[in-house]
């Protein structure tokens, strides 16, 4: 019998300015941290993340990651997240320049790969994505950094096995779920991809 059940809730949260969509926020966490049996990823798509990092600790997340192109200061962030007892991510974009990450590997306890723009579910996975992978895996082999490789955007059965022979430990997916007739199905083909 196949594994149907995901490993945890990924939570988009958007707030109009650093994307141009809004999402849902802290009561909305709170509602879901209060039911679900599964640890919150929550994945900030916001501006000025070091403002809502302690509620979104506090609001039940045990993973959060932030952008990379919404603070001037990553490291900062992730110290902050860390010392709420969360696992902190840096987030960023298909077009941010990968080696403006490499210096924070080692404060990171994953990194979330984007392989769609960051702002609005349902995109097509981007091609560059593989290279990209490549080169982020080779890099945190090299520094010894042990952070987890994410991948949010245009996951699904297709390309989750790929995507976990390519060195992502964590698959997020979105419309390939929830738009299926049997959302189970659809997790247990790719956790068994
Ligand atoms: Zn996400």
């Amino acid at each position: 019998m196949v594994n149907g059940c995901a490993d945890l809730f990924h939570l988009d949260i958007m707030d109009g300015v650093f994307v141009p969509n809004i999402s849902y926020g802290f009561p909305v966490v709170e509602a879901i941290a209060s039911k679900a049996a599964l640890p919150l990823d929550a994945h900030l798509m916001i501006v000025s993340p070091e403002k809502y990092v302690e509620r979104f600790a506090r609001a039940g997340a045990s993973m959060i990651s932030f952008h990379a192109e919404a603070t001037e200061d990553p490291e900062r962030v992730l110290e902050l997240i860390r010392s709420f007892g969360v696992k902190a991510g840096l987030a960023f974009n298909p077009d941010y320049p990968l080696e403006k990450v490499y210096p924070y590997l080692k404060s990171c306890d994953f990194v979330l790969v984007m392989s769609v723009f960051a702002g609005f579910g349902g995109q097509k996975f981007i091609p560059d994505t593989w290279e990209r992978l490549a080169s982020l895996k080779e890099e945190i082999i090299r520094q010894d950094a042990g952070c987890l490789v994410e991948v949010d955007g245009g996951v699904s059965p297709d390309n989750a096995a790929r995507l976990a022979a390519a060195g992502a430990d964590i698959l997020v997916a979105g419309s390939a779920v929830f738009r299926a007739p049997d959302p189970a199905a659809v997790v247990a083909q790719m956790k068994n991809a």
